[in-house]
């Protein structure tokens, strides 16, 4: 596009911030408006995928990731009643050979601190903290920038107030299940998790993941049962109640991970909400991206790793248009099938996961039937994805 104007940014969450950074470097001038006073310390752990890593590295953030991230040897399925591993999908040293990117595992916040850095070096970008924007997103946005911008990015999560200028824009619903991310020492995790390894402990109706988080010295596990709704309420603090609940939903399981649970720290519940579909964006001025658009079920460890994809596509896709309308036109399409492929992987491993009875046992065969690297080849076109090619087929 020529002589775009700037391009105002709604959030400075992963999405927010890797856009900005993927905005600059096609010459964009972009600003964030973020309602927190500074990013504080959000979450627990994230799996950052190969698709995603290799953004990242285009912007030149693999030495910083590197510095604090570990590359798991390996994601391995394990049942969590007997501990037997059923499936192990290579990572570490074939990942990087395989998908040309990166597994890697490490603090939320680290990551949120690397974009936050990236962006304030960069003389493109500038952000506003303590900037809270209501729904009428567009006009206050107009009236705190010196020059109207000529696209209004709307990555503020999945509570998006910026989704409200959108027509047709899809609805948040309840999934019908929760997360509880909890922290445990090393120390803590006996033989039952390495560092080498993501490892998810598959059961009837629940799963457990844990994986290392170098930065802390401990693992992150995140585990995921049915649960009640909990309105707009996105993180809330444990209490004895959703203990004794998280531990009936384990009950049955391997005592050693019953034990490991009741010693994990640092609780915290998350009702699972998706975003369902419906439009991404008004035609003119102003996209959803992110969580605000498309907010998916963690199943597949995929929703930060697809806000990432958006960000760099819909740069490309504003820098290689003619106009606003069909940079948006463009973007649509090549981030339809691909948001809808990953929600249905997302939907396949919570049936899988969460198998029970001759549905578990046909699993468990079907997987034992597989070799490592017929696991890895199923991943091919999730990990394989190259975004910026992506965005120049459509
Ligand atoms: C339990 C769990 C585990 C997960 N694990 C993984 C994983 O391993 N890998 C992975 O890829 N994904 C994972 N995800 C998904 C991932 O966390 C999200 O998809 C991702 O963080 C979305 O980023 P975002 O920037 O779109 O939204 P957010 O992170 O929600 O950021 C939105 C930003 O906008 C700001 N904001 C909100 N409203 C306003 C407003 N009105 N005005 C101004 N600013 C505003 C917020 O303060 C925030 O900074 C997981 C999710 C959960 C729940």
């Amino acid at each position: 596009m020529q002589d775009a104007g700037p391009v105002a940014i709604v959030g400075a969450g992963i999405a927010g911030l890797t856009t900005a950074l993927c905005l600059a470097r096609q010459g964009f001038e972009a600003e964030i408006f973020e309602q927190a006073d500074s990013l504080k310390e959000i979450g627990a752990g994230l799996q950052l995928s190969p698709n995603a890593s290799r953004i990242l590295i285009d912007l030149g953030l693999l030495p910083a990731l590197e510095a604090v991230w570990s590359e798991p040897d390996s994601v391995a399925l394990l049942d969590g009643r007997s501990l037997r591993t059923l499936a192990s999908v290579p990572a570490g040293s074939y990942a990087r050979k395989r998908w040309a990117a990166p597994y890697g595992v490490l603090h939320r916040t680290s990551l949120q601190k690397i974009l936050l850095d990236a962006v304030a070096a960069e003389p493109h970008c500038r952000i506003h903290f303590g900037c809270r924007v209501e729904s009428d997103a567009e006009a206050a946005i107009d009236r705190a920038m010196a020059r109207p911008p000529s696209v209004i990015v709307g990555a503020d999560g999945i509570w998006s107030r910026t989704r409200t200028s959108i027509p047709g824009a899809g609805a948040v619903q309840f999934s019908g299940n929760i997360a509880w991310r909890l922290m445990v020492q090393s120390s803590e995790a006996t033989a039952l998790l390495s560092e080498d390894r993501v490892t998810a402990f598959l059961g009837s109706n629940a799963h457990l993941v844990a994986y290392p988080i170098k930065e802390v010295g401990g693992f992150n596990l995140v585990a995921i049962v049915g649960g009640k709704a909990g309105g707009s309420v996105w993180v809330g603090k444990e209490t004895e109640e959703g203990r004794r609940e998280l531990a009936t939903a384990f009950a049955g399981w391997h005592p050693k991970l019953r034990a490991l649970l009741t010693s994990a720290t640092a609780a915290t519940y998350w009702p699972l909400c998706t975003v369902g579909d419906g439009a991404w964006h008004d035609g003119t001025r102003t996209i959803l991206i992110g969580d605000a658009a498309h907010a998916m079920t963690p199943f597949a460890a995929q929703g930060a790793a697809m806000a990432i994809e958006d960000g760099r596509e819909l740069a490309l896709c504003l820098a290689e248009s003619q106009d606003v309308p069909s940079a948006f036109a463009r973007y649509d399409r090549a981030r339809r099938s691909r948001i809808d492929r990953v929600r249905k992987r997302a939907a396949f491993n919570r049936f899988v996961y969460h198998a029970r009875g001759p549905i578990r046992v046909g699993r468990d065969l079907v997987l034992a039937l597989k070799t490592s690297e017929s696991l890895a080849a199923d991943l091919d076109w999730l990990y394989g994805y190259d975004a910026a090619s992506a965005a120049r087929l459509f």
